[in-house]
C-alpha cells in the first residue's frame, strides 16, 4: 500500500472499531493500482456525517449536505463521505436529493466509470463490483451500468470520460462512446465553469489526442460554449496537437491561437468561459505572441510586453501549431532585456517633476519613451543619463 494509505489506516480503523464500514474509494484506488502518485485520499463510510463527527476530535464540514466531512489526522485532511445513492435527476446535472445509505454497493453503483468505482479495504483488499480492475488493465473507460442513463443523470460525466482518456491514455469503450455521441447536446445543461475544468484537464493530460479525438468524434466539442463557431480551429488542434499542454495558460492560449482570435476576441472568449481576469490578461498576451511567432520572430518590445511565462506558453503553442521551437533563444533574449518591468526603470515621474518638467500627459509620454529606449538598449538604465535625455525631449 502507498504511504498515503498507510497513514490513513488509523482513520478507517477508528470507523470500523465503532461498527461502521469504511473504504478508500474513487480516484485514489484507481491511481494506486496504476502505480501513480496520489494527490488526495478519499474515504467512503457507512457512518452518517454526525456519526463521523462524534468519532473524531477534528473535523471540518466541507460538504455536509452531500455527506462529506473532512477528518483531520496528523496534519492531513481526509474527505470522508457517507455511502449514498443518487435517486432522481430532473435537470441533467445534480441529483434532486442525496440519500444516505448503509450499503457500499449502492454507493459504487452511482459512480461514473468502472475504474472509478473500486473500493479498497484497510488491509488492501479490493472490492470490484463492476470489473473495474479488468478495465484498468485493458485501459478502458466504461460507464458503470447503462451509459445512456448515466449521462442523462449527469451530463458532465461525458466531459469526464474524455478527460480521463487524455489523463490516463485510455480508450473509451464503444458503447460508452456511442452514448456520449447520442447525448452530447445535454452538455449545454452544464455550467460553463464545470465544463472548463474538464476541458483544461483534457488539454493538460498526458495523451491529449486520446481525449481530444473522442471529444471531436462525439460532437461534445460542438456543444462547448463558443466552439461551434470555429470548425477550422478545432481541426487545427486535431491535426497538430501532440503534447500535453504544460499548464492552464498554454491550454487556453492553444485554443485562442488555433481559433485565430484577435486580442479583443480572446478577451471575450475568456469571459464566456468565466476564467479569472488575471488569466484572461495572460492569455491575451500569450495569444498575441503565439500568433506573431507563427509568422515571424518577436520584436524586442513584444518580448518585454509579453512577459516570461506568457512567452513560454506562446512558444509551446506556436510550436505545436507548426512553428519552430524557439524556447532557448526566447528565454535568452528575454533574460537579456535591460529591464523587465516599468518599475525597474531607474527614474520615476517624481524625479522628472523635480527637474522642472510639468506633471501631465506629456510627462507620461516622456517616461514611456525612456522606457522603450532602455528596453531597446538605446540608452543605459542610469538616472543621470535618463534625466539628461528627458530634459532634451521636454
Ligand atoms: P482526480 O484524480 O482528477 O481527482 P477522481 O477520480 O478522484 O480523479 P474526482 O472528481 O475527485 O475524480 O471524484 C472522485 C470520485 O467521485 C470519482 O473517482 C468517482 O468515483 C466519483 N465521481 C466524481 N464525479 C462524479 C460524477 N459526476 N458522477 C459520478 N461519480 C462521480
Ligand atoms: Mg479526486
Amino acid at each position: 500500500l502507498p504511504i498515503e494509505f498507510e497513514q490513513a489506516r488509523p482513520v478507517l480503523q477508528t470507523l470500523e472499531s465503532a461498527g461502521f464500514e469504511a473504504y478508500f474509494v474513487g480516484g485514489c484506488v484507481r491511481d494506486t493500482i496504476l502505480g501513480k502518485p496520489l494527490h488526495d485520499v478519499d474515504i467512503a463510510t457507512s457512518a452518517y456525517p454526525e456519526e463521523v463527527k462524534r468519532l473524531f476530535s477534528r473535523t471540518v464540514d466541507t460538504g455536509i449536505d452531500h455527506g462529506t466531512v473532512m477528518i483531520l489526522d496528523h496534519g492531513t485532511g481526509y474527505e470522508t463521505t457517507t455511502f449514498r445513492s443518487e435517486s432522481t435527476y430532473t435537470d441533467f446535472r445534480r441529483p434532486d436529493e442525496v440519500t444516505f445509505v448503509r450499503d457500499l454497493a449502492e454507493d459504487l453503483k452511482r459512480r461514473d466509470f468502472t475504474i472509478n468505482a473500486l473500493a479498497m479495504k484497510e488491509d488492501g483488499t479490493v472490492i470490484d463490483l463492476f470489473n473495474g480492475l479488468a478495465d484498468l488493465e485493458h485501459h478502458v473507460i466504461r460507464a458503470v451500468g447503462n451509459p445512456e442513463e448515466r449521462f442523462h443523470e449527469d451530463a458532465l460525466r461525458m466531459m469526464r470520460a474524455v478527460r480521463f482518456a487524455s489523463q490516463l491514455a485510455f480508450n473509451i469503450e464503444p458503447e460508452t462512446q456511442q452514448a456520449i455521441k447520442d447525448n452530447a447536446a445535454l452538455l449545454t445543461k452544464i455550467a460553463v465553469e464545470r465544463i472548463q475544468v474538464e476541458l483544461i484537464k483534457l488539454l493538460t493530460g498526458k495523451a491529449p489526442q486520446m481525449g481530444w479525438s473522442p471529444f471531436m468524434q462525439t460532437n461534445l466539442a460542438t456543444y462547448c460554449p463558443t466552439f461551434a463557431a470555429y470548425p477550422a480551429g478545432l481541426s487545427r488542434i486535431s491535426n497538430r496537437l501532440t503534447q500535453a499542454c504544460p499548464d492552464e495558460l498554454s491550454a487556453w492560449t492553444l485554443l485562442a491561437t488555433a481559433f485565430q482570435l484577435t486580442s479583443t476576441e480572446t478577451a471575450g472568449f475568456m469571459r464566456t468561459w468565466k476564467t479569472s481576469n488575471v488569466l484572461n490578461q495572460a492569455v491575451v498576451l500569450a495569444t498575441k505572441a503565439a500568433e506573431t511567432l507563427l509568422q515571424e520572430s518577436l520584436a524586442t518590445t513584444m518580448l518585454y510586453r509579453t512577459g516570461r511565462a506568457n512567452l513560454l506558453a506562446a512558444n509551446f503553442v506556436a510550436h505545436e501549431l507548426g512553428a519552430p521551437d524557439r524556447q532557448p533563444e526566447l528565454e535568452q533574449a528575454y533574460d537579456e532585456l535591460p529591464i523587465k518591468t516599468k518599475k525597474e526603470l531607474a527614474i520615476t515621474g517624481r524625479d522628472l517633476i523635480q527637474t522642472g518638467i510639468q506633471p501631465g500627459p506629456q510627462l507620461g509620454q516622456i517616461l514611456a519613451n525612456l522606457e522603450q529606449q532602455v528596453v531597446l538598449g538605446q540608452i543605459a538604465n542610469d538616472p543621470t543619463q535618463l534625466l539628461a535625455a528627458a530634459k532634451q525631449t521636454d
